[in-house]
């Protein structure tokens, strides 16, 4: 491709190592959210480095990194302690064993100690992963098969999960009542029979599906803070809701927290928002950077598990990677006041985006909740996926993406991912960041 990435920024080397990957892996890359048809588009930036808060790329660019890699970064590039960890383990133990290790029960009573909701917890590699043992548990236990999944939400690639998360709603059916729209072709046919697709941040819509099919319904799955339309907060009392109309139908309420779980507090969006599920699902936080999954709650639900009736198995589930870097993660995450800079960083740059964006007339605001948001170039307030499809400016937003890229701050080109801020972060990172965003501002406006 001989059209650069951003106009004013030499991507060169990136281009040409696009272009010969594209030639030996599909798209060129391994994940979908760093494909073209993602925003990366026309190719993505090819990374030489981290180190704390800044990335730097293969032809020498240095960034304030807010992808983050899409979260898992919470203690920002190498964190030195989890690396040390990791490799004083892989060095002196091992990595996998098939047999179980004194480090998986320390890093287990560490997240039920951060966790109120969780009495016993299971661990693996993903938030795939760790949903499909969530959502299989719940059938499990209730003995009823469809699952409630909000439209715009993302619970990893699994066939069972992997619907409607952004459809084109004029396929997607009404708005109180839309259908099940797989991700694309290869699911297998059925599957959506046991999905019932909802608006979000909507409780009557909950409340009346709940009280047609309540009693075929096992689980409610949700993110507590919507991290995958950009970032939408919970309307006041809708988690609440939730909550009450699950408990009084028996039907188990999972919280999808592989973003939020261990960035918005130890105790994740639910110690932070006052609600307690059932079940929870805990990823990106938790690893430093690893891959390393965790779902836990209701000790009588964990039971089935535990008599060995519902099958968890994984060759590297709880491998010493992983579970040295939980550990290590943990115990850095536990620092006292660490969770407060990481807020007050994060908030001043939350309102400082705000208050950039407004001065300079831009219809547009930032929403989030400590060091998770995203900036919505919208005029009117977006509650849901819908509100999004509808009112939220992509033109915009990629020119200030653009705009920032060029200016040395990185995060995801798609208006419907986040700015992810870690604990490397520092005030300078924020101020350099507004400065650039003063400019960008300027330009759009
Ligand atoms: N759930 C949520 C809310 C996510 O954001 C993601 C990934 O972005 C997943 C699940 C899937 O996690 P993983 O990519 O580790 O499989």
């Amino acid at each position: 491709s001989k059209t650069p990435l951003v106009a004013g920024l030499d991507t060169a080397r990136s281009a040409g190592l696009f272009e010969a990957a594209c030639k030996l892996i599909p798209g060129g890359v391994n994940s979908t959210a760093r494909a073209t048809w993602s925003g990366w588009s026309p190719y993505p930036l090819f990374v030489e480095s981290g180190q704390g808060s800044r990335l730097t790329d293969v032809d020498g660019n240095e960034y304030i990194d807010y992808l983050l890699g899409l979260g898992p970064m919470l203690l920002g590039h190498r964190p030195p302690r989890v690396t040390q960890a990791v490799v004083d383990f892989i060095q002196s133990r091992g990595t996998v064993f098939a047999l179980p290790t004194a480090d998986e029960a320390r890093l287990a009573e560490k997240i039920v100690a951060a966790v109120p909701s969780v009495e016993q917890v299971r661990l693996c590699n993903t938030g795939t992963e760790a949903v499909l043992y969530a959502t299989r548990l719940a059938r499990a236990f209730t003995k009823r098969n469809k699952i409630i999944r909000f439209e715009g939400m993302y619970h990893g690639f699994s066939d069972g999960v992997y619907w409607s998360k952004h459809p084109s709603i004029a396929k997607a059916g009404p708005d109180d009542r839309p259908v099940a729209v797989p991700q694309g072709p290869g699911m297998p046919k059925g599957v959506e029979e046991n999905l019932l697709i909802l608006p979000w941040n909507d409780p009557q819509a909950l409340a009346d599906a709940i009280a047609r099919e309540g009693d075929s319904i096992a689980a409610v799955l949700t993110e507590p803070v919507m991290c995958n339309t950009g970032c939408i907060l919970p309307r006041p009392g809708y988690l609440e809701a939730m909550r009450e109309l699950t408990r009084e139908r028996g039907i188990v309420l999972i919280f999808d927290e592989v973003i939020t779980g261990f960035r918005l507090g130890l105790a994740g969006a639910q110690g932070r928002l006052g609600v307690t599920p059932d079940l929870s699902v805990f990823a990106k936080g938790i690893g430093g950077g690893f891959p390393v999954a965790a779902m836990g709650g209701r000790a009588d639900i964990m039971a089935l598990v535990a008599n060995g009736t519902v099958s968890m198995a994984g060759t590297y589930s709880a491998n010493g990677i992983a579970i040295s870097a939980a550990n290590a993660a943990l115990d850095e995450l536990a620092t006292p006041g660490l969770y407060e800079k990481l807020d007050a960083v994060s908030d001043e740059l939350r309102l400082g985006l705000g208050k950039v964006l407004s001065e300079a007339g831009l219809p547009a605001y930032v929403v989030g909740l400590g060091p998770l948001m995203q900036v919505w170039f919208a005029k009117e307030e977006i509650h849901n996926y819908r509100d999004a499809e509808r009112r939220a400016d992509q033109d915009i937003f990629r020119r200030w993406w653009q705009g920032m890229l060029e200016r040395g701050v990185l995060f995801h080109p798609g208006a419907y991912e986040n700015l992810f801020v870690s604990t490397a972060h520092t005030r300078e990172d924020v101020a350099a960041t507004l400065a650039a965003a003063k400019q960008v501002a300027a330009d759009l406006a």
